[in-house]
């Protein structure tokens, strides 16, 4: 991929730990490598095809002036976060920040903090059968589209579905949507969850009624086995719950580990039942 490189831009603000700092601030040097794809400004030659290097220093220089953090860190992650928003031609930002005066007491050239974020890929998958069940399901895709961290691509229809697992209840809604995140799978899981609750969920009987179900399908990818959470969903290729609404929006998406695409495991379980 290529990249845009600013090297050692210098501002002068007021983060840190001591107090001091924040009163009389001090010199710090911005290092940026901005991934994105250059090819059509490369053919056009105009400006407006690329990402704007010197509006970039601006905001960098704006950013950094505006807030105080106390750590190095919290500064770099909310500004890579600002990037990524305000450019959604950047795939990627590595940015590395600098302070040559840190008051460490002793003689160094500069202390900094390197990071590299990216934006990830997510599947969701939504149900509900207790109550209003189009409003539950209306309701976490409203709730995903009002992060700024989270930027829904595309919502599936949503489908009536049999109720799994033998539990006597009402038919399920549900649907599958796509979007593009700069959290962790984890933090992913900790949003969904979240939203659940807010929407009286209550987890009674396995397999039981449910106000609103968030599960992450798949994360760019990933394969994950945490205590907590597996990614690829486990139960993916076997519920045709999830699978057909999916391949409204992702037929040709793989499974990373079956590598099957969303169509292929669909029709196969068409054609076992
Ligand atoms: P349920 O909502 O009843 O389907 O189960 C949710 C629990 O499964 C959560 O508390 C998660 O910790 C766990 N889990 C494991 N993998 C996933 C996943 N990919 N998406 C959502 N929850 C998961």
């Amino acid at each position: 991929m290529d990249r845009i490189i600013i090297e050692n831009l210098e501002v002068f603000a007021r983060h840190g730990v001591f107090p001091e700092e924040n009163v009389l601030g001090q010199k710090f040097l911005f290092s940026l490598t901005l991934w994105t794809d250059t090819r059509r400004a490369g053919i056009s030659d105009a400006l407006e095809d690329s990402v704007n290097y010197g509006e970039v220093c601006h905001l960098v220089q704006e950013y950094a002036t505006s807030h105080t953090f106390r750590l190095l860190e919290a500064l770099a992650e909310n500004l890579v976060e600002e990037l990524l928003i305000r450019y959604p031609s950047l795939s990627q930002v590595d940015l590395t920040i600098r302070k040559p005066w840190a008051p460490v007491g002793l003689p160094l050239e500069s202390v900094g903090v390197a990071i590299s974020r990216k934006r990830h890929l997510a599947f969701i998958a939504l149900g509900s059968n207790m109550g209003d069940r189009r409003g539950y399901l209306d309701g976490a895709v409203r709730a995903l589209r009002e992060r700024r961290d989270c930027r829904v691509l595309q919502v599936s229809d949503y489908l009536v579905t049999e109720p799994y697992g033998g539990v006597e209840q009402e038919d399920f809604l549900n649907g599958a949507l796509s979007l593009e995140t700069f959290l962790s799978p984890e933090e992913l899981l900790d949003v969904l969850h979240e939203i659940e609750a807010a929407a009286d969920r209550r987890r009674e009987v396995r397999w039981g009624p449910r106000t609103l179900d968030l599960d992450i399908l798949l994360y760019d990818d990933l394969v994950l086995d945490l205590p907590q959470l597996t990614i690829p969903h486990r139960e993916m290729h076997l519920r045709s719950f999830v699978l057909d609404p999916l391949r409204q929006i992702a037929p040709w998406k793989r499974h990373p580990l079956l590598g099957l695409t969303v169509e292929s495991m669909a029709e196969k379980l068409r054609q076992n039942t």
